[in-house]
């Protein structure tokens, strides 16, 4: 495996879920767009605030992941599943770069199938 490619695009996918926390929380505490004095319109930002604490949210577990791997990575434990020891599958790995779990173990694990292909 080609370890220095995988490092790249893991440390690539990092910098831009850090930078959509960072922009997602700044406009949550309404750095730059002040809570409106008009209600209706409020309602509206308070809306788009959960949206913006969801992308937050998905992006903080995301990096959680990413950082996991690029230890796993460093420890030269990338593939092995940490659920059976085995090799997770290439295919695997090429489709979710920063997955800890061979796809057995997965699907043992979470409800991998009844989730949307994209995240
Ligand atoms: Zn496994």
């Amino acid at each position: 495996m080609d370890t220095d490619a995988v490092r790249q695009r893991l440390l690539k996918r990092r910098e831009e879920l850090r930078q959509r926390a960072t922009e997602a929380s700044a406009d949550l505490r309404h750095e730059a767009d002040p809570l409106s004095a008009d209600f209706a319109e409020q309602v509206t930002q308070r809306e788009n605030d959960d949206v913006l604490g969801a992308i937050s949210q998905s992006a903080q577990t995301e990096l959680q992941q990413v950082e996991g791997a690029l230890r796993r990575l460093a420890a030269g434990r990338y593939a092995s599943c940490v659920g059976c020891g085995e090799d997770i599958e290439p295919e695997r790995l090429a489709a979710v770069p920063y997955t800890d779990r061979c796809r057995t173990c997965a699907e043992a694990s979470q409800d991998v199938r009844g989730r949307g292909a994209r995240g």
